[in-house]
Order: C-alpha cells, then structure tokens, then sequence
C-alpha cells in the first residue's frame, strides 16, 4: 500500500478552496493509502503571525479536518510540531541542498518580494517540506500545481542525499494531483485563500453563504441578462463543476451560453448545492467543537503513531550519516564514580 503525506497550514477555519483542492482528496484516498496528515505549524511561523492565535487555529483547523471526514481510525492526523524529528531531519537534509535551489523557488521569489526583511525559515521552507514526506518515507504526495515545484525539489533532495551517503533509504515520492488542482476565489482572479477574502468557509451557515456568492465575479461577457456567456470563462461554473450533478452542469452551459437565466439564478443552484454538501460537515463540526477531548484524543493518536515511525527513521538517518551514538543511560554516573575513586 502507498504512503500518502499532506500537511495543511493552521490558518483556522477550512475553507471551500482548502476542501475542495485538497481536502476531499485526502478523504478518499484514506480507502486505499496509508494516510498521515499534518497541520503545519512549524511551516505557519515563516511568515508574520500572531503566537496568541497559533494554537487556536490549530485546533480549528483539527475540527475542520475531522469534520471534512478524515477518520483518525484510517489515518494519522496530527500536528506537525508535536514530532519534533521533522526539524531534526530537516537540518540532515539541508547538509545536500544547494542555495541555488532554495533560492529559485517560485514560492520564495514571490514571498520575499513582500517582506522587507527575509527570514531563513522562507528560504529553507521546502527542506522542511522535504523531511514532512521523507521522515514517513512517503511515496505519493497529493499537491496542487502550485506545490509541484516544491515536490520536485524534495525528489532531489531525496536522490541526493541517498547519493552522498550511498544508501536507498528515502524513496522518490511521486505527486498524486487531484481533478480539482487549484480553486479561484470568489474575485475570479487569485487562488482562494483566507488572508485574500475571496473564501467561503466550510462552517458558513446558508445565508452567509448566499451573501459571499451573490457578488461573486462571473464571465464580463455578461454584463445584462440578454448577453450570453462563455462558462469556461466564468468562475461560478468551475464551481458547479465541482459541486453540482452532472445533468445540472450541463444545464447551467446551456442557460449561460444561451442567456436563459441570469446570472443570479446560476449562483442560487451552486449555492444550493454548496449549502447540502456543507451541511453535514457542520453538524459534525459542532459536534467536535462541544467535545473538544475528541479533537486532542485524536491528534494525540496521531502524534503517537508519527513519533514512531520518525523515530526509527531518524535512528537510520543518524547511523547513515555517521553521527557518534548517545551513550547508554548511567554512563555518565558510572565514570563520576570512577573519577572520584581516583
Ligand atoms: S450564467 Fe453562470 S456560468 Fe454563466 S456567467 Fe453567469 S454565473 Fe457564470
């Protein structure tokens, strides 16, 4: 069976973008993988952020997961913090990444242009990526395009670490990318993304729901009932594609390109359709949120069982790479005791 990685940062409350491109996915593939998800909170302190707010975003973003369907009894879902050998094997793998490649990353070139001081953590943030996958020997990776250079970057770093030390240890994972590869937000023109506005959140309740979509950018095509539309065109309609029936997809290309409704009633079907596939997800997430034990009970398994596959794996990495093994409990009392009977 395959091992499947993801992590996710603790941005709070999930949203449609988060679900759709990624989440659903991970979902699904708890079936047939062998699972672990990761909330990425060691990845979140790159940027500016709020420490106040850090762990209970975290713990939103556990709700958000388990309610969404990932089921701590098929996969480990835990916190990326809480296995501490992720930064460990992090710096091992550092030792064989070349600054150039750090330094070309789209990600990087793109976040450092907005800061005025560039912290290390952005640059090194796919090493880190890198040991997320390689400390779980992890074969398949879903990731959105966006990630797919970062992906390609933890393969190399994989190859050539096996390289210099002359070992086989960590695998060469592969990207499993989902039908739904990167959701544009409700302005029609940016990935959707919470610090951006342009979300729905998958707690919204209906008539929250409604209020984000009526505005929602369409095809400029359409700038009266009369005008027909090109849906290929038109954000709304990758939604549907997304969210709505087959039969009623086709129906909403037809009434686009034909102008026979609006585009009011076009948002009306996805917001229904939005609001049934929601509902039972904030049931449960209401549910979590009265019985929080849940929550930890979970990510305390999780953390339990990625503990010790990082464990034994740090153990290889530790003896491959040469370092000199720690000496055995009470050794250190046994030689004082020599030293004095000197
Ligand atoms: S009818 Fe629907 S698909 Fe066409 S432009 Fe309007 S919202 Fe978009």
């Amino acid at each position: 069976m395959h091992r499947v990685f993801s992590g996710i940062q603790p941005s709070g409350e999930l949203h449609i973008g988060n679900y759709l491109g990624a989440v659903r996915n991970w979902v699904a593939l708890q079936a047939d993988h062998d699972c672990i998800f990761s909330i990425v909170d060691l990845h979140a302190i790159t940027q500016s952020y709020d420490p106040k707010e850090l762990a209970p975003r975290t713990f939103e973003m556990a709700v958000g997961l388990l309610a969404a369907g990932i089921d701590p009894d098929r996969a480990a879902l835990f916190v990326q913090s809480h296995v501490p050998e992720h930064t460990e094997l992090a710096w091992a793998l550092g030792s064989v990444t070349p600054l150039g490649e750090l330094e070309r990353m789209t990600q990087f070139k793109d976040k450092s242009a907005r800061e005025e001081t560039v912290p290390a953590g952005l640059l090194n943030y796919p090493i880190l990526q890198a040991a997320d996958i390689l400390l779980y020997q992890a074969d398949r990776v879903p990731v959105g395009e966006d990630q797919l250079q970062h992906l390609e970057l933890a393969r190399e770093i994989a190859r050539r670490w096996n390289a210099r030390f002359g070992t086989e240890l960590f695998p060469e994972p592969q990207p499993l990318l989902s039908k739904a590869r990167r959701i544009v937000g409700l302005d029609g023109k940016a990935k959707m993304s919470k610090s951006l506005g342009n979300t729905v959140g998958i707690l919204d309740p209906p008539e929250v729901i409604w209020e984000k979509l009526r505005p929602a950018m369409t095809d400029p095509a359409r700038k009266t009932r009369r005008d027909p539309g090109t849906p290929e065109l038109c954000n709304i309609y990758a939604l549907h594609q997304l969210l709505s029936k087959p039969a009623e997809i086709e129906h909403v290309a037809v009434q686009c390109r034909t102008a026979g409704w609006g585009c009011l009633e076009c948002k009306r079907l996805l917001a229904d359709n939005m609001i049934a596939a929601l509902a039972p997800i904030r049931e449960r997430a209401e549910d979590l949120k009265a019985h929080p034990g849940r929550v930890h009970e979970a990510l305390a398994a999780g953390a339990a069982k990625c503990r010790g596959i990082a464990a034994e794996t740090m153990a290889k990495v530790r003896d491959i790479m040469g370092f000199a093994p720690a000496a055995p409990a009470g050794a250190g009392s046994h030689r004082g005791g020599r030293a004095q009977d000197g």
